[in-house]
């Protein structure tokens, strides 16, 4: 392992034990150099250095527009503090064309996915953080267990119910996923997914179901994807992955058998591939899963034996 996996190492204190003093919040989304990190439907603001061309880099606005900008129901939500500046995201979703709001006009809203690898990597984490986060409470509005409305506690860490016969706190979730690169010898297993709209060739994935260990998931994904069983399963990383709200868990694992079944609910094609295809992947008009990903961290790691 050479560095964290993308969208990981914000670098941020998240002022866990600080988030239930609402003065002390207060204080920080009001001090000056508060940056408040907007979401727009599902988007990150995000600068170019040259209008729309040049590298992105994340864009904030302060508390003042935020306040301005939000809607009756404001949730500004403390991500953390970075050599001593504080961090909020807040939902902008409500603004019907933010292109025309000139307290925006920095930046433009764009999908993380479509400029991730390019940002700076703590930053790229603290644009995930914030997506997650907000996704969450977009989704999450009223209590799952009396249907009441939930309100925001804690900068944003907690929902809790709103009927005082319930009182229900929830939490903020993240959904475990196992992602897996299947190997036997100098070849490895990857997949064209269904989902994605490119012919590109990645590791397995699924969810973690209730009652099964991490390692019981992969050998139950793989088997159930492709067909193949597998033997030992080794832990390699984790990454999060807010596409909407997942943890990525990363593993290699061993082929105890080969033929292929394709499971073509999900996969349009999967096959076993040479390490020397990989290696001239351009040459073969192959594309591998994005820098970014675990994924492609999974299958440069077995290439150059780090498994
Ligand atoms: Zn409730």
């Amino acid at each position: 392992m050479t560095e964290n996996n993308f969208y990981s190492g914000a670098g941020v204190n998240r002022a866990g034990p600080l988030r239930p003093d609402a003065d002390w919040v207060r204080g920080r989304v009001t001090s000056s150099d508060a940056r408040i990190l907007p979401i727009w439907r599902e988007k990150n603001l995000i600068a170019f250095a040259d209008g729309s061309q040049g590298e992105p880099r994340m864009a904030w606005i302060t508390a003042e527009d935020a306040a301005a900008l939000a809607d009756d129901n404001p949730n500004i939500i403390l991500l953390g503090e970075r050599e001593g500046t504080s961090f909020f995201a807040i939902d902008l979703s409500h603004l019907e064309n933010p292109a025309t709001v000139p307290a925006l006009s920095h930046g433009m809203f764009v999908g993380l996915r479509d400029v991730g690898g390019m940002l700076d990597r703590a930053d790229g984490a603290l644009l995930a953080y914030a997506k997650g986060l907000i996704h969450w409470h977009e989704r999450h509005p009223f209590c799952s267990r009396c249907g009441s409305r939930s309100d925001i506690k804690d900068a944003g860490h907690v929902r809790v119910c709103a009927n005082p016969d319930c009182k229900t706190s929830h939490f903020p979730r993240t959904d475990p996923a196992v992602i897996m690169l299947v190997h036997m010898g100098d070849r490895c297993v990857l997949a064209h997914n269904r989902r994605n709209p490119q012919k590109m060739f990645s590791t397995l994935a699924g969810f973690v179901e209730p009652g099964e260990s991490l390692e019981e998931a992969v050998a139950r994904e793989v088997e159930e994807e492709v067909g193949i069983r597998v033997g030992s399963v080794r832990y390699h990383s984790s990454q999060p992955w807010p596409f909407p709200g997942n943890i990525m868990l990363g593993f290699h694992t061993e082929a105890i058998s080969t033929d292929i079944v394709v499971q073509e609910s999900e996969l349009v094609e999967a096959r076993w591939f040479e390490k020397e295809k990989i290696l001239n992947a351009a040459k073969y008009g192959l594309q591998l899963s994005r820098p970014e990903s675990i994924s492609r961290r999974l299958i440069d790691d077995w290439m150059h034996d780090r498994v």
